[in-house]
């Protein structure tokens, strides 16, 4: 990386490891940071690998957490835990995807000042967590690409084949009034395909 400086190439200032003092910014709050990175002894010219940005975006990360009451890392699993979820679970449930509680437990993304609100509090009211969706269907979804009838025994149960992949097995199904039950959670009949 070390080389000339590109905005005074023509004494050949050469780009030097060092670091340098930044101020970040983030609504009301101001920190000076201590920045690594390629600079110029000339000129204010400086370069910045994704390795030297780790340390501005955790700088930030922590400023916005702090001014917007977001969440830390830390307390995102704390209240996952104590929902009694996995991490997968949790994105399902409570939203944002498979990945995402991974994501926020590790401070890679920022949660939401919403989603931080929220499992404030399901952390005061965890019984709140059973009426807010229906746990299995997207588990359900993912891992199935196909439904067909086998035997049907209406209007108390069928039996029908999944299919993912190159596997598929026989699973017998509830029917409760016009609610198709897998697994302990109702199944959006829309998916099964006679
Ligand atoms: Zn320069």
């Amino acid at each position: 990386m070390s080389g000339s400086c590109p905005l005074c190439p023509e004494d050949g200032s050469r780009m030097e490891r060092g670091l340098r003092l930044i101020a970040l910014s983030c609504k009301t709050e101001t920190k000076i940071v201590g920045m690594p990175g390629w600079y110029c002894s000339r000129c204010d010219e400086g370069i910045h690998t994704p390795e030297d940005m780790k340390v501005s975006d955790k700088a930030l990360a922590e400023m916005k957490t702090r001014v917007d009451n977001l969440l830390e890392p830390s307390e995102i699993r704390r209240i996952r835990l104590q929902l009694g979820l996995t991490q997968r679970d949790a994105g399902h449930r409570i939203g944002g995807g498979v990945n995402a509680f991974q994501k926020y437990e590790s401070g890679e993304v920022l949660p939401s000042k919403g989603l931080s609100n929220l499992l404030r509090i399901l952390e005061r009211h965890p019984d709140e967590l059973e009426k807010i969706n229906e746990p299995d269907i997207y588990e359900y979804r993912d891992n199935i690409d196909a439904i067909s009838f086998v035997n049907a025994d209406f209007p108390a149960s069928m039996t029908v084949k999944f299919t993912h992949g190159r596997q598929d097995w026989g699973q017998e199904i509830h029917l409760i009034g016009s609610s198709v039950w897998f697994s302990g959670s109702r199944v959006d009949p829309s998916v099964i395909v006679a």
